[in-house]
């Protein structure tokens, strides 16, 4: 195969693992954070001062499977088509950290001045989310992807 035509479906896979990533971090948050492991979630709903949750279990949880693809991906067999996988999934963990951890949760002070409308309703809908402290009634399971719904929604209203 060209070098040229290897490069551009590798960043198709990137891409499109990166957007099937934000489907699979919908669904975890949906039906196991707020499923069987609400018992860890739910430290990421109460206000504390404490640095770390028990919800950041799920970070070390989920960073095992994209690890483990890496190693084979480059030491056990050599396939660039897992290696693209590998980095989608490792790109859309950064985003999300960048977004949930640091931008929305300050957990490293850092609030970015040039906030497109997007980014804004992105912010928005996961304080939405954060409304309620509870397992049930939660809306706004995505992260990265925030419908238009949110954009004129009231916060205070929940
Ligand atoms: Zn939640
Ligand atoms: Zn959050």
């Amino acid at each position: 195969m060209p070098q040229a035509l290897l490069i551009i479906i590798c960043a198709a896979i990137v891409i499109g693992v990166f957007l099937f990533m934000e489907g699979v971090a919908w669904f975890a948050h949906k039906y196991i954070m707020h499923g069987f492991l609400w018992s860890w979630h739910r430290s990421h709903h109460k206000h504390h001062n404490h640095t770390l949750e028990r919800n950041d279990l799920f970070a070390l949880v989920f960073s095992i499977p994209c690890i483990s693809l890496f190693y084979y991906s480059t030491l056990v067999v050599y396939n660039p088509y897992l290696i693209a996988v590998s980095i989608g999934i490792l790109c859309y963990g950064l985003f999300y950290m960048v977004f949930h951890d640091i931008i929305v949760h300050q957990r490293v002070k850092w609030w970015p001045r040039n906030r497109s409308k997007y980014l804004n309703r992105m912010i928005k809908a996961h304080h939405i989310h954060h409304k309620k402290h509870t397992k049930e009634d939660c809306e706004a399971f995505g992260f990265l992807y925030a419908p238009k719904k949110f954009e004129n929604r009231d916060i205070k209203q929940g």
